[in-house]
């Protein structure tokens, strides 16, 4: 925590966009809060049909429930031989129930015999802020790469060991997070947020 610093609640209770956002947010001198630090436990459904409607439905509910500004990322994985499925249903893809393992297992097994040039993919991110007076701002962020044939590494969280990067031989699982936190889809989209916030940063409604 920054002694004097602005802070910002993150809707999110996946420890690995936490773990990403805090990483990108506090240098750039943000108090970063969980749901978990405000003793807050909430699950908004994500009703919307795209990552914009998910990200503001999740920063609105936690807005409500808290006095101060939120962020909330949505994010998904689109497949092109897939017509661009998970997308925004990417976190209950195989029911909401199932492992991380069961969803990879089936994404490549919907991709059997599918060649590697045929494997486009890429990972989507939006981010909503919302201030306690209910206006709101959206960026987003994308990276582009393909499905591997199977999983490879052990960093990151969800899709990632299943993600090659265009142009390269590794897995988004495979590379250390500093650099994930400056390529990745969320990357883009949170330094867009950043610059927004640095605006922000002395906002009466903050
Ligand atoms: P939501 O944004 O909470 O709807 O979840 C997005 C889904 O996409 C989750 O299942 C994530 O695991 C997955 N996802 C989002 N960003 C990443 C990422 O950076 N790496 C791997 N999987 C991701």
């Amino acid at each position: 925590m920054v002694e004097g610093a602005p802070r910002i609640l993150l809707a999110t209770n996946n420890p690995g966009k936490v773990r990403e956002m805090r990483a990108l947010l506090e240098p750039g001198g943000w108090t970063v809060l969980t749901p978990a630090d405000r003793g807050l436990v909430l699950e908004p459904e994500e009703s919307g049909e795209t990552y914009a409607e998910n990200a503001l439905i999740k920063a609105r509910a936690f807005a409500a429930a808290v006095g101060m500004a939120v962020m909330a990322d949505d994010s998904g994985l689109e497949v092109d031989a897939l017509d661009g499925r998970p997308g925004v249903r990417s976190a209950r893809y195989g029911g909401p129930d199932a492992t991380f393992a069961q969803r990879i297992d089936l994404l490549l097994s919907e991709l059997a015999g599918v060649p590697a040039d045929w494997r486009g993919a890429r990972f989507q991110s939006v981010i909503a802020i919302v201030v306690p007076d209910g206006r709101h701002w959206l960026t987003c962020g994308a990276i582009e790469g393909r499905i591997g044939m199977a999983p490879r590494g052990t960093g990151g969280f969800g899709y990632d060991p299943i993600f090659m990067l265009a142009g390269r031989s590794e897995t988004m699982a495979e590379i250390d997070e500093a650099e994930k936190n400056r390529i990745s889809h969320r990357a883009i989209a949170v330094q867009q947020a950043l610059a927004l916030l640095e605006q922000l940063r002395h906002d009466p409604a903050l």
